[in-house]
């Protein structure tokens, strides 16, 4: 096992990782720019490093920086959380080569999955369902239009090296195709420097379902079921919930088993989520993340297992603990993302924080990285963090998160809580009948 991590990150997650650190043993240092000096997860680590002025380029995604930091504090392996350097094969390739240990998949598989056409490539031969689509990339209009033609219209034209639903247009008729492609590309070329772009059918209403899988590198996987993450604001994940109300046990150990089989198959070593598009009773992969994902703490209050942990143990050589007879999902549970943001016009709200009182009580779980009195900077993402809840079942789950939105009081700034206080009145999230475009029609409206 490491004798010191070195985390990568900040708020939230950088806390969340801490905690996994502290429960196995293992010294934390954080790190921070120098907005961030006054922030929890620096507060609380056992070592800290200055990496750098507010802006995340200079700071946060500077890799001399952390290399300095590794070498400075003598840390054995790096957690980058989510975001930042978590999907760079480079960076992973770079700590390798001065020692110090990635909490992640290999380089190779990093890369792998971070070029989609590659990636889906990939996951078909494995046995896993995918959208329908051009074989590869489109190589000129004529190319996409006869593939579009073959799969028929709506389709969707993607990046290669898209994320963040940047460098994706739908193209409704063959009339539509060569703008759609044109618009397209030069996003792509501006956003990623890459203008490789494929075509798939476009889904009308689907759901986003994700499975979270851990393998250890040695042919063995298992999978923690799945999330449902269709409720979405601009391709961003707002609410997410497991297991999937659209689901049942049959469909959830089917889709579990044919990830687990692929990501054993692939020989793929840490945690890692694929996500699918899921309509009419079909599973359509669109990516994997190689990474921990936001979302990670509704699969842990149904499994009641640390992903964090069992990521770490990985990456430091040690075998799976837990079987797939040994997964036992429990109940239900949700998490709703706490940004300081206006409600209802998601303009950002940093500022300081003049009271917090988080909920509390039965299967309530809040991981935050904020406190009374601290100032969220305003140079970052604006998730300052996350309400988990767990029930029985979906109607305990949804009584207890209504009861644990009215007991949640952060004053100083505007959060997204009232947006939630409002969903769980909503018949359709009552009932758990959303797809991904549920929220933006309802936004609309409201
Ligand atoms: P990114 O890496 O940019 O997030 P994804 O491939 O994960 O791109 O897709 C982001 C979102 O775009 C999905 O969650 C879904 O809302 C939408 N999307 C992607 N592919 C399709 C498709 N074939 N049909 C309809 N919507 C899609």
């Amino acid at each position: 096992m490491f004798d010191k991590v070195l985390i990568a990150n900040r708020g939230e997650i950088a806390l969340r990782i801490q905690r996994a650190c502290k429960e196995l043993g293992i010294a934390t240092v954080a790190v921070h720019s120098t907005a961030d000096a006054d922030a929890m997860h620096v507060k609380l680590a056992d070592e800290t490093v200055c990496i750098g002025p507010p802006s995340a380029t200079e700071s946060y995604l500077n890799i001399p920086s952390l290399l300095a930091a590794c070498e400075i504090s003598g840390a054995d392996a790096l957690h980058p959380g989510y975001g930042f350097l978590s999907e760079n094969a480079r960076f992973a390739d770079i700590l390798h080569e001065h020692g110090v240990t990635f909490i992640g998949p290999s380089a190779e598989h990093i890369r792998l999955m971070g070029d989609k056409i590659a990636a889906k490539d990939t996951v078909k031969k494995l046995g896993i369902p995918v959208v329908p689509g051009s074989d590869g990339a489109v190589t000129s209009e004529k190319h996409a239009k006869k593939v579009a033609a073959e799969i028929g219209y709506p389709v969707l034209i993607k990046a290669a090296a898209g994320g963040g639903g940047r460098g994706m247009k739908v193209a409704q008729s063959q009339e539509d195709l060569g703008l759609a492609l044109s618009t397209a590309k030069t996003e792509s070329k501006a956003a990623f420097g890459d203008d490789t772009m494929y075509l798939e059918k476009y889904l009308g209403r689907p759901r986003h379902i994700e499975v979270q899988v851990i393998g250890d590198g040695h042919g063995n996987a298992v999978h923690l079921g799945e999330r449902d993450c269709s409720l979405q604001r601009r391709h961003q994940k707002v609410w997410e919930e497991a297991p999937s109300p659209a689901l049942n046990n049959e469909q959830r150990e089917e889709i579990g088993q044919i990830v687990s089989t692929a990501i054993a198959d692939l020989h793929y070593s840490g945690v890692g989520t694929v996500e699918f598009l899921y309509e009419n009773g079909e599973f359509y992969f669109i990516e994997m993340n190689t990474r921990l994902q936001v979302e990670h703490p509704v699969t842990e209050m149904i499994t009641g297992l640390d992903i964090v942990i069992e990521q770490i143990r990985i990456a430091s050589g040690a075998p799976l603990s837990i079987t797939q007879d040994e997964v036992r999902m429990n109940g239900h549970a949700i998490e709703c993302r706490i940004n300081a943001e206006n409600a209802s016009t998601f303009i950002p709200s940093p500022g300081k924080i003049t009271y917090f009182h988080p909920p509390g009580g039965l299967g309530v779980r809040v991981d935050s990285g904020v406190y009374a009195g601290y100032t969220i900077p305003a140079y970052y993402d604006s998730l300052i963090g996350k309400l988990i809840v767990h029930g029985k079942n979906r109607n305990e789950c949804m009584m207890r998160l209504k009861r644990a939105l009215g007991e949640f009081v952060i004053d100083g700034i505007e959060t997204t809580i009232p947006l939630f206080s409002a969903l769980i009145n909503e018949q359709d999230i009552v009932n758990g009948l959303y797809d991904i475009h549920w929220l933006e029609k309802y936004l609309e409206k409201h």
